[in-house]
């Protein structure tokens, strides 16, 4: 569970909720037994009913925090697991469009109910459910997400899905070292469906898992048969992993298994990860990674710099990349305090002798800029787009070391 949700003991007589209370929580009875006192405007109170272990109480105060419309009694000694409403919308948030719609819509539903049947108050407004339905509608884009996620289902199981490839360059050499491994989806109706818009998807509908693990595969198998093409077999490949695939407990075993079957060399496979992923499964986050490096395989951070302040975890992760987020890079000539940033973004790379890789380089005056400040790496549109594994081997073969510095 959650560390947002705590244990409550209530000894038997204790009011656990008082009618009229602004609610925040509900609870779950772990043992004792609870009953149910509504109070009538004309004073008289009514026993609705008991409750005892798995039970739920005060589950209103999930959909909003309006007072409590019955008050809650322990008639034993009671243990109960507190939930929050901010976990409960945490939770929501974290899963299928479509959980969340019916969960939203059934608790707005019984507390509509509930209203209607006139045991509460009668000064008290809520939003109806149509307008709660429609809202929630408009507002997670349910029926587009649904669709999209349904015919990636499908896209998923006949194979539909391409990875493309886009080189990562040395600066000062001029070669290319390995490639950042991107996910391309040809649409039959809509052409290529950009990663941007279902990669999200992909992720709340939990589809992301099997995408992943497709991916991984297609990235270990095109990187073999370039490296063979080319007679390079120091070249990389780097997978983008999104924080579902870490809470998967056969994570690491896939990992291996799939570097094993595939025969390329697990330093040769570099696992991207965003900063945000590290911060909210920082436990979870370190045994697996540390797994996968002891393994060879290597670890890179994404979009580095975008996601929090803490350093730390540089050192509490077994990290090997800093990738520089692009708009960084893009900003470098116009802001001043981006330049500066990422100059610390290179130099504490150094300093920690990790390796740097500069994201989306557009053209020379990047490059160079890269160069001067000892940015080791780099990708971008001014070097290579992502392309088909077929076009990388033509494009490594009449490969000319591009030339960056001045
Ligand atoms: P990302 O991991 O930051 O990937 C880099 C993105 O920058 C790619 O967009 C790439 O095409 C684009 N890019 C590269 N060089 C340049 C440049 O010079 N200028 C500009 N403007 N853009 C450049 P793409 O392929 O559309 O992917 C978008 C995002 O979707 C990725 O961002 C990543 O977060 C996600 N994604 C893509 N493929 C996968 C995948 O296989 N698995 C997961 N979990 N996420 C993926
Ligand atoms: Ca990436
Ligand atoms: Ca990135």
């Amino acid at each position: 569970m959650n560390s947002q949700n705590s244990h409550k003991s209530f000894k038997a007589g204790d009011i656990i909720m008082k009618q009229g209370d602004e609610g925040r929580c509900a609870y779950i009875i772990e043992e004792g037994l609870v009953e149910i006192l509504i109070e009538k405007p004309d004073g008289q109170t009514l026993n609705v009913g008991t409750r005892g272990e798995g039970s739920i109480i005060g589950e209103m105060a999930l959909v909003d925090a309006a007072p409590r419309t019955a008050t809650v009694k322990a008639v034993r000694d009671c243990s109960m697991l507190e939930i929050t409403s901010e976990d409960f919308s945490q939770r929501l948030k974290t899963t299928d469009p479509v959980v969340q719609m019916i969960s939203q819509v059934i608790l707005t539903r019984y507390r509509d109910t509930l209203t209607r049947a006139d045991i509460l108050r009668d000064d008290l407004t809520y939003p109806p459910p149509e307008a709660i339905e429609k809202t929630f509608a408009e507002q997670a884009d349910v029926v587009e997400s649904v669709k999209i996620a349904n015919e990636l289902r499908s896209a998923l199981d006949k194979d539909e899905l391409e990875m493309h490839f886009q080189p990562i360059i040395n600066l000062s050499g001029g070669h290319i070292t390995g490639f950042e491994a991107l996910m391309r989806w040809p649409h039959p109706e809509q052409g290529f469906i950009s990663p941007g818009l279902f990669i999200p998807i992909a992720e709340k509908s939990g589809l992301i898992v099997d995408a992943s693990k497709w991916a991984l595969r297609q990235s270990c198998l095109g990187l073999k048969r370039i490296q063979e093409a080319t007679g390079r077999d120091d070249l990389y490949v780097s997978v983008n992993f999104s924080s579902h695939d870490f809470a998967e407990p056969d994570f690491v075993h896939n990992i291996t298994d799939t570097i094993k079957d595939c025969n390329v060399a697990p330093d040769k496979i570099v696992l991207e990860i965003t900063e945000r992923l590290l911060i909210q499964q920082p436990d979870n986050a370190k045994d697996t990674l540390l797994a996968c490096h002891d393994e060879g395989v290597r670890i890179a951070i994404d979009d580095f710099g975008t996601g929090y302040s803490s350093l730390s975890y540089l050192y509490y992760f077994p990290i090997d990349i800093l990738k520089i987020d692009q708009s960084f890079i893009r900003a470098m000539y116009r802001e001043e305090r981006s330049l500066e940033l990422v100059k610390s973004i290179v130099a504490l790379a150094t300093n920690l002798n990790l390796l740097c890789v500069a994201e989306g380089v557009e053209d020379i005056e990047e490059a160079r800029l890269l160069q001067g400040m000892g940015c080791e790496s780099a990708q971008g549109f001014y070097f290579a787009r992502p392309m088909p594994e077929e076009n990388i081997v033509t494009l490594m073969t009449g490969w000319e070391p591009v030339k960056v510095s001045a």
